[in-house]
């Protein structure tokens, strides 16, 4: 038998070339030149994630076997025994990502080839339309429009909507403050706004971002259901996922749901219930491609598509991964996009392109991507506070952001 390939070190590199700290592990092989890229990035909670895979998940895995990634996963979920956190999901996705690449670049396919092959060519996506005013909104949608996209999410004033003559008590705190109230009128009269100037073909999706009281969510679902949206992403909080039936019992808006999501218990209900329509969790952090793939073939048994998350806090390697999973998989439904910067592009060459609405991979083997170490070494992440998840009611009380 050839003598195994095994891991000879475990690199955390962080970078923040835009607004978003990343997080990428390099896993070097026992194998001259052969080396994994995956994804590990929980923005807010970046420097955690990284002493967790240098100080607890490197020393358990020097010297394993590279091919080994079910095991690997596995036993990286258990052995640390409190298991289903983001810290540790996001560690262990790092892993996991890179182990996979190893196997594609060993095995000259990309990793869509490893999973089954390809089953499209490209992968449609969606892209962000935010505004100050619901004219501002439709817009940056006709725009888009004219870039070949087809599938737009509209939000109006960001997650929290515009507030209309919102009183705060006295001393109330600093904060980013918004009326969940206000939301569903504003929100509303965008979408039919949008909806009327830009007719029927275009795809619109809007993120309710678990703002609202769940009975609220149900009530909004409804008022949209007219609009025909794509889907209604997050209209509810994990902790509020049994509240689904309920919209689901009133109106056939679809619903998407997942990129909070830590722990299968959270997604098996939902896909076996049939309560949504799009599963879309953040693969890293899930765990990885391994419970991705997972999932993916658990959802289609039950007609539930994926789009998974994919905005600026997943990194370019995340988004990578996205692509291969979204080439394979016969449920796909579309893939989140966000708009990299020419830097995104130069420090990881291989970062998939956007035509006319399509998401193109390079067919390299692996995830078809690489890092320039030295220009990402140039753009350290910063230690940031938070500002616009310190989200509050009118009132002042803390609330999901
Ligand atoms: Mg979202």
């Amino acid at each position: 038998m050839p003598k195994a390939i095994t891991i000879e070190d475990i690199r955390v590199i962080l970078t923040q070339p835009g607004k978003s700290r990343l997080c990428i592990v390099k896993i070097i092989t026992s194998e001259p030149g052969l080396y994994g890229l995956g994804c590990a990035t929980f923005t807010q909670r970046i420097f955690a994630v990284a002493t967790a895979i240098e100080r607890h998940l490197k020393p358990f895995l020097l010297g394993r076997d590279v091919e080994r990634i079910e095991e690997i996963w596995r036993m990286s979920m258990v052995h640390g025994y409190w298991r289903n956190g983001p810290v540790l999901n996001n560690a262990i996705s790092g892993v996991d990502q890179a182990l996979w690449d190893i196997k594609g670049k060993r095995a000259g396919m990309p990793v869509c080839d490893l999973l089954g092959g390809k089953l499209r060519e490209g992968a449609h996506v969606y892209v962000h339309a935010d505004g100050g005013s619901k004219e501002e909104v439709a817009d940056n949608v006709r725009a888009y429009i004219e870039q070949g996209f087809r599938f737009i999410r509209v939000q109006l004033g960001g997650y929290g909507g515009q507030g209309s003559g919102m009183v705060k008590p006295k001393n109330a705190p600093a904060g980013a403050y918004f009326d969940p109230r206000d939301y569903c009128r504003n929100m509303l009269d965008m979408i039919a706004h949008v909806r009327a100037e830009v007719g029927a073909e275009v795809e619109l999706l809007h993120d309710i971002h678990e703002r609202l009281a769940p009975i609220h969510a149900v009530e909004f679902a409804k008022d949209v259901e007219g609009f025909k949206l794509f889907f209604l992403e997050d209209a509810l909080a994990p902790e509020d996922i049994d509240w689904f039936r309920h919209i689901r019992g009133a109106c056939a808006t679809p619903l998407a749901m997942g990129e909070l999501f830590n722990n299968p218990q959270e997604w098996q209900l939902l896909i076996q219930e049939r309560l949504i329509d799009f599963i879309r969790m953040h693969i890293s952090q899930m765990g990885g491609i391994t419970p991705a793939r997972n999932v993916a073939i658990f959802a289609d048994l039950y007609g539930v598509r994926t789009a998974w998350h994919g905005p600026s806090d997943t990194s370019p390697v995340g988004h990578a991964a996205n692509l291969q999973l979204d080439l394979w998989h016969p449920n796909f439904g579309v893939q989140e996009w966000y708009q990299p910067s020419a830097l995104d592009y130069a420090i990881f060459p291989g970062l998939p392109i956007v035509e006319d609405g399509y998401l193109y991979a390079n067919d390299q083997p692996g995830l078809g991507i690489e890092i320039d170490e030295a220009l990402a070494a140039k753009y350290p992440c910063q230690d940031i506070v938070e500002e616009w998840t310190q989200t509050r009611l009118p009132d002042g009380s803390p609330t999901r952001p």
